[in-house]
């Protein structure tokens, strides 16, 4: 498996609970290595930019609400097999359907409130990576 690099995002329903470390923790159980990482505040603008493939679905609105709500973590996980092992931990976007020990069983609230974010391709990892960092902030 080839050495990746995934886009994370600790989301606001988490940071609000100062679950930011016990997620860390999961992902680094895991053996995802966290080689960037930064608390931002998103704009709206950003929000719905980053979320622009959802523009259509009923809750984008509230999605966009709901990211900035609270500064949120931004983070580039890597490892073998980054962004399949990132979803794995993760969970399934509804917490009621996720696996025992997965980030969203462990913390979610919601649907939507699901605690994390992270990239589903490759192709979309490299392009979330540059939407939030520079190459030179990112230190393996
Ligand atoms: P994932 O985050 O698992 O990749 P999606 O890309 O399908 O899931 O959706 C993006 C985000 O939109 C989800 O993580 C969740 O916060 C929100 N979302 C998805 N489906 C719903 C829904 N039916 N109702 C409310 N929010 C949703
Ligand atoms: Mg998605």
């Amino acid at each position: 498996m080839a050495l990746e690099r995934t886009l994370s995002i600790i989301k606001p329903d988490a940071t609000k609970r100062n679950l930011t470390g016990k997620i860390n923790a999961v992902f680094e159980g895991a053996g995802l290595r966290i080689v960037a990482q930064k608390r931002i505040q998103l704009t709206e603008k950003q929000a719905g930019a980053f979320y622009a493939v959802h523009k259509e679905r009923p809750f984008y609105g509230s999605l966009v609400s709901s990211m900035i709500a609270e500064p949120v973590v931004v983070q580039v996980l890597q490892g073998e097999g980054a962004v399949a092992k990132n979803r794995e931990v993760m969970g399934a976007t509804n917490p009621a359907d996720a696996a025992e020990g997965t980030v969203r069983k462990l913390f979610a609230e919601s649907i939507e409130a699901n605690s994390v974010h992270g990239s589903d391709s490759l192709e979309n990892a490299k392009n979330e990576i540059s939407f939030f960092f520079a190459e030179t902030e990112i230190l393996p």
